[in-house]
């Protein structure tokens, strides 16, 4: 539950306008290294056909979670939390959240954010705020907008991740993937096309969605996969 009355900062007028959906009180997986809790961002320009959060799609929804029990909460979880992840949903899609970055962080906690990298220019000036950043590779370029069913989502995602490469901020580039998606051939094609660019933190995620096809990698693949990069993750169900 969260609190009524708890004594909390004085409310940013910018960070106000964030529409969360949801919290989760405290994780120990969604930030590496950190016992965190999560908020999650109304609204989602893409409709990748295995979302698993499809009530926080509809951006035109509004929060369900004022940001003042946000700061009430997070202020009783002070010395009892290192973070705070911002995810969604599509954190990047409301310009609010530049503001609620800033107050968490001046509150002492760490800030993590989960993207599909659907902003670049947004992201690239999110960076300096953030301390660990998960962007969605959601599959090799020629497959990326059929997935996410937004043309041109495969360049924003890959325009992205430049800017992540190259602001030092730590990460990890996830893919989430079945069989259906994608074919293994081009799963060996995007861990290539990745390591190419610098990545070195993947993380394959088994696709949970109702009908996707099982998961099938042979240990020899999985190796081939994982020898690419210096931190290679495998997501099972
Ligand atoms: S980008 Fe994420 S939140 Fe948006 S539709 Fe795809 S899986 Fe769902």
């Amino acid at each position: 539950m969260l609190p009524e009355r708890v004594a909390a900062p004085e409310i940013d007028a910018g960070a106000e306008r964030l529409r969360i959906g949801g919290l989760t009180p405290l994780t120990s997986i969604d930030f590496p290294g950190r016992l965190a809790a999560v908020l999650f961002c109304q609204g989602c320009p893409w409709r990748c056909g295995y979302c698993h959060n499809p009530d926080l799609l509809d951006a035109s929804i509004p929060g369900n979670l004022p940001w003042a029990r946000v700061l009430a909460f997070l202020t009783q979880r002070r010395g009892l939390l290192d973070g705070v992840v911002f995810s969604g949903g599509e954190p990047t899609l409301q310009a609010a959240l530049p503001a609620a970055l800033a107050q968490v962080r001046s509150l002492g906690f760490e800030a993590a954010l989960h993207t599909g990298g659907m902003y670049p220019r947004r992201l690239a000036e999110l960076l300096p705020l953030l301390d660990w950043t998960g962007l969605d590779i959601k599959g090799p370029l020629q497959r990326h907008d059929a997935i996410t069913g937004a043309p041109g989502s495969g360049l924003r995602s890959r325009e992205s991740l430049g800017y992540l490469l190259a602001s030092g901020v730590a990460y990890e580039c996830r893919t989430t993937w079945h069989p259906g998606l994608f074919s293994v051939d081009e799963l060996l094609a995007l861990a290539d096309e990745l390591a190419t660019l610098g990545v070195t933190h993947w993380a394959l995620q088994e696709c949970r969605a109702a009908g996707a096809a099982p998961f099938a990698l042979t240990p020899v693949q999985t190796q081939a996969l994982a020898a690419r990069f210096s931190h290679f993750t495998l997501r099972r169900n």
